[in-house]
């Protein structure tokens, strides 16, 4: 199967941001739409909105922290539609603050959230997708993946592990399974308002001034699927045209 239309798509992260527009977007080009995360209510909203529009969309609350959790999400998409093609690990947090603050438990939830997170995604997609004999795996990374900046060392190194798995996946199953890093400047969504440091909080309201649409992420994932399944493409970096960052 290549394109986008008729594949079914897993995606964490997907009651806000750029999750959201991923399956709003992704349903419009005929994919078939399964959302995880844990406002249940946002995935209800959004999945109903979608299949209004006539797209095909499931949902199911999922904790990316829990492996089990993650297991039952894959396996609850495969039991709705039948196969898996394409898993966007895609739940983040980004709660910055100056290492010397030392909030531990925020960097353990980063830790959770963003590296684990992406692994369980990778645990529970895997043997289905070898079994397939294809898939697809589009983590979602950062420019924090590329650069590091004061407040953000422990984010950036959560996303530097990001594009280390990926790549480390892509050489392992590259054959079958491709393996897609997307890396967003700064891109509106909720994602700074798990800040609770207020000078870290203050930097990034000046940050986030310059940013682009979630829709313009999705158009970036949704152009890594739709590439044919000889193509795999491996790393994209999206940002604001007028962002220095
Ligand atoms: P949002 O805060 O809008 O979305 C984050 C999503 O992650 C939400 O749907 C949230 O859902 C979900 N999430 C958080 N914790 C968990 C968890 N434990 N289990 C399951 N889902 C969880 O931000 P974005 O859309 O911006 O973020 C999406 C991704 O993009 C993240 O990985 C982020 O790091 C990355 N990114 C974003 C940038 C930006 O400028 N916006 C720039 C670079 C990267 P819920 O709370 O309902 O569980």
């Amino acid at each position: 199967m290549s394109g986008i239309e008729g594949k079914v798509v897993v995606i964490t992260g997907a009651s806000s941001g750029i999750g959201e527009a991923t399956a709003r977007l992704l349903s419009e080009r005929g994919a078939r739409v399964v959302l995880g995360a844990r406002r249940t209510e946002k995935l209800e909203s959004i999945a109903g909105a979608i299949t209004r529009e006539g797209g095909q969309a499931r949902f199911r609350a999922v904790d990316v922290t829990k492996r089990e959790d993650v297991d039952s999400f894959v396996e609850f998409a495969a039991r709705e539609f039948g196969r898996v093609d394409v898993i966007v690990n895609n739940a983040g947090v980004m709660p910055l603050s100056p290492l010397e603050e030392t909030k531990v438990n925020e960097w353990d939830r980063m830790i959770d959230v963003n590296i684990r997170g992406v692994l369980h995604g990778i645990a529970a997609g895997l043997p289905r997708m070898r079994a397939q004999g294809s898939g697809q795996f589009i983590n979602m990374a950062s420019i924090g993946a590329h650069t590091v900046s004061p407040t953000a060392a422990v984010y950036c190194a959560t996303k530097f592990a990001v594009r280390a798995i990926s790549e480390g996946l892509r050489q392992e199953v590259g054959g079958d399974i491709r393996v897609t890093v997307v890396s967003p400047g700064v891109t509106e969504s909720e994602l700074a308002e798990s800040i609770s440091d207020a000078s870290a909080r203050e930097v990034m309201r000046g940050y986030r001034q310059i940013s682009i649409s979630p829709y313009a992420i999705a158009r970036a994932v949704a152009f890594a699927i739709e590439q044919p399944d000889d193509v795999d493409t491996s790393e994209i970096i999206v940002r604001p045209t007028a962002s220095p960052y």
